[in-house]
């Protein structure tokens, strides 16, 4: 098997140079990127299989770099940025970003984003999770045909809106899906209001599905962010 090709765009020589010795231990091949448009060049020219994109970079901004990369591939693309706002994380996710490391982490951390990232876009090609029409997770089973949710060979029983939050998280199981993009998925619209029914008709989804709400095992909150379907 050929090596996994990981792309750093960073502009800070010492991160690059950290990421990049770690990486290469681990046997992957990396390119790395100084600038967005060097980014977004190196993208086209070698199809990497996930790209460490940090945010502040010298020419253009990383949102716009994710932006720019998403009109050519959906190559995983892990933000890598010193930004703790949510609003940042947010916008990166909306853009479609697939997942965020907050400066400083550790390596540990860092290879698992990226393994995690390489198995989803894996999956997501031989879509091993949704087999004719239906989702099977950990107990967790969606037929989307009849609209039928089962949790430990149980039928449970859900509402519309429900059912439809249900699905929208399946399809995109592993990826965060932010409170807005839920919002216009459901409702068609992104008004502050719809974000606290969300949190509602979340909470009502949990107590149903979830053997303990508080400590859900299916349907994750990122906090300031939205919420995603667990699948590992
Ligand atoms: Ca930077």
């Amino acid at each position: 098997m050929s090596k996994k090709l990981i792309l750093i765009v960073e502009d800070d020589k010492t991160i690059r140079k950290f990421i990049t010795t770690a990486l290469t231990t681990q046997d992957y091949s990396v390119k790395e990127a100084v600038t967005g448009k060097e980014g977004i060049s190196l993208t086209l020219s070698y199809c990497p299989d996930v790209i460490l994109l940090d945010l502040g970079l010298e020419d253009i901004d990383g949102i716009d770099v994710i932006k720019k990369i998403r009109e050519l591939s959906n190559v995983p693309i892990i933000v890598v940025s010193a930004r703790e706002q949510d609003r940042e994380k947010v916008e990166a996710f909306d853009n479609g970003a697939d997942d965020y490391i907050t400066k400083p982490f550790s390596i540990v951390e860092l290879l698992a984003r990226v393994r995690v990232a390489l198995r989803h876009s894996q999956s997501n090609n031989s879509s091993n999770t949704i087999l004719n029409n239906n989702f099977e997770f950990d107990k967790l089973f969606v037929d989307f045909e009849k609209r039928k949710v089962i949790v430990q060979e149980e039928e449970i029983h859900l509402t519309p809106i429900e059912y439809d939050i249900l699905s929208l998280l399946t399809k995109y199981h592993g990826k965060v899906l932010t409170h807005n993009f839920i919002a216009k998925e459901i409702w068609g619209s992104v008004l502050g209001g719809e974000t606290k029914s969300l949190r509602v008709f979340m909470a009502t989804l949990r107590r149903k599905i979830e053997k303990q709400p508080a400590n859900p095992r299916y349907i994750i909150t990122e906090i300031g962010v939205g919420y995603k379907l667990n699948d590992e």
